[in-house]
């Protein structure tokens, strides 16, 4: 074991992306590694907040926190614009003057090697003007990542114009063996916001670019086609890698735990679970048809249901709802997620298809009612639905609504559906094997730590 190294480990300050990159920091740790993982000062009050005393005093790594200058705005309006300039103007400094007290300072080994979000990458820039070693972390998919590094092509072809708009109505494939995509359902399409996202996504691209490796939560045989097209990944997923590793650390919020308790006493495989991850909202209006296609399916459900879920309102049930599902019907602010998933009662997920959801999903065989709701989600769903085939897609009607009829017809269809569980049921054993002893992942995770030692 080499401990005159350090790794500095510091993710994108979201939900989304602080758990899986500090299940990467616990698991690189368990490898005997030294690891410290910075987050903001906002991101960590809320982990310190949801961490149980004994995960604390297990904790094999150093947290340690710097500002992203965003910690006098309220939580539901941080992850606007502010965020992305502070990411740009105010975390890379921060990050800098962080490593130099941390190398000045402590008794403990100096910072030798960054590894950072993809999204943050100030902080790649950073570790290479100090001449450290760097390592990236895409927080998402491989097909998306692939898409930004395609970027340049899509202009030259004419399928998108210089600002990533589809200059034709007509569907992208990078490649044979991946799915279409809508010209509609780019990364940085979006009616308000597409030019910070295609810049970014530019930014992406060029930073990924320049390191000698990304890290990828997903394993080599799930999506080989866009693994190839991105010359320097590594694929470490699914994570967690190691067993004894509590999936519930790096959450923002507690984890309503009585829902398991619930789960114990349902009959196998007769659970919808609904969560749709830390930031996708609700119109009321939508958030009624939800409710009431829960109620039209006759099954019983575990709903994440957030308190800032319905945009710009506090959330009303429909009237009566409550009570009429009151004995099938559980809901929680925060769920164990992949506890919720591993429970055998749990027949289907309606999801918003976010990356690490994706990811927790396949890896316990559970398959998905796909509700996408922006970035990379459609792309996840179009590779659940058309490609593995472990899941059904919701339509919406003409008012862009998702009704209740559609949602029980395709709970029925998905829950009817055998080849979709067969399917899911083989991705799991799929995804067991590339982390098992000998499988890619796990071969992947050895190099790393064999890197980060050299
Ligand atoms: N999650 C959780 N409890 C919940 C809902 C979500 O612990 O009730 C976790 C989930 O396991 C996943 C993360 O929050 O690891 C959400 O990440 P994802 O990429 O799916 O969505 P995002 O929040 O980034 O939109």
């Amino acid at each position: 074991m080499d401990l005159h190294q350090r790794v500095l480990v510091v993710p994108f300050p979201a939900q989304g992306h602080v758990m899986p990159l500090i299940k990467l920091a616990y698991n690189l740790a368990y490898n005997g590694i030294n690891v410290t993982f910075a987050n903001s000062e906002f991101a960590e009050a809320k982990i310190l907040a949801a961490m149980s005393d004994a995960d604390k005093k297990q904790c094999p790594i150093r947290l340690v926190t710097y500002s992203d200058g965003m910690e006098s705005q309220p939580d539901d309006q941080r992850y606007g614009q502010g965020l992305m300039d502070s990411i740009t103007k105010v975390m890379p400094g921060n990050i800098e003057k962080l490593i130099k007290q941390i190398n000045c300072s402590d008794n403990r080994e100096p910072i030798t090697c960054v590894i950072a979000d993809l999204t943050v990458y100030g902080t790649l820039e950073v570790a290479s003007r100090m001449g450290l070693k760097q390592v990236a972390v895409w927080p998402a998919g491989p097909a998306s990542l692939a898409l930004s590094l395609h970027i340049p092509q899509l202009i030259k072809i004419g399928v998108i114009d210089g600002n990533g708009s589809p200059t034709k109505n007509e569907v992208i494939r990078l490649s044979d063996e991946v799915p279409v995509l809508n010209s509609s359902e780019l990364l940085w399409i979006n009616p308000t916001t597409q030019k910070a996202f295609f810049n970014f996504s530019l930014t992406i691209k060029q930073a990924a670019e320049k390191v000698s490796v990304v890290l990828c939560n997903t394993f080599d045989e799930l999506d080989s086609s866009s693994c190839a097209m991105i010359p320097n990944i590594l694929p470490i997923g699914p994570l967690p890698l190691v067993k004894k590793l509590n999936p519930s650390i790096g959450t923002f919020s507690s984890q309503d735990s009585t829902c398991l308790k619930w789960l114990d006493k349902q009959p196998s495989n007769s659970v919808i679970y609904i969560a749709f991850g830390s930031t996708a909202v609700f119109s009321q209006k939508q958030f009624n048809e939800l409710a009431l296609g829960l109620e039209l399916s006759g099954h019983s459900f575990l709903w994440v249901v957030r308190s800032n879920i319905v945009n710009g309102s506090s959330l009303e049930y429909p009237d009566g709802f409550l009570e009429r599902t009151a004995n099938r019907g559980k809901i929680v602010e925060w769920a164990p997620q992949e506890k919720v998933l591993a429970h055998t009662s749990i027949s289907c997920f309606t999801s918003h298809c976010g990356w690490n959801s994706t990811m927790e999903g396949l890896s316990y065989g559970v398959p998905f009612l796909c509700w996408p709701y922006f970035w990379d989600q459609f792309h996840n769903k179009s590779y659940i639905c058309d490609m593995w085939k472990v899941g059904l897609s919701l339509k919406a009607d003409e008012d862009g609504i998702i009704s209740r009829h559609e949602i029980k017809t395709k709970i029925d269809g998905l829950l009817n559906d055998d080849g979709i569980r067969t399917s899911a049921l083989k991705l799991m054993e799929d995804a067991k094997k590339s982390v098992n002893e000998g499988g890619s992942s796990y071969e992947n995770f050895k190099s790393l730590i064999k890197y980060l030692k050299a």
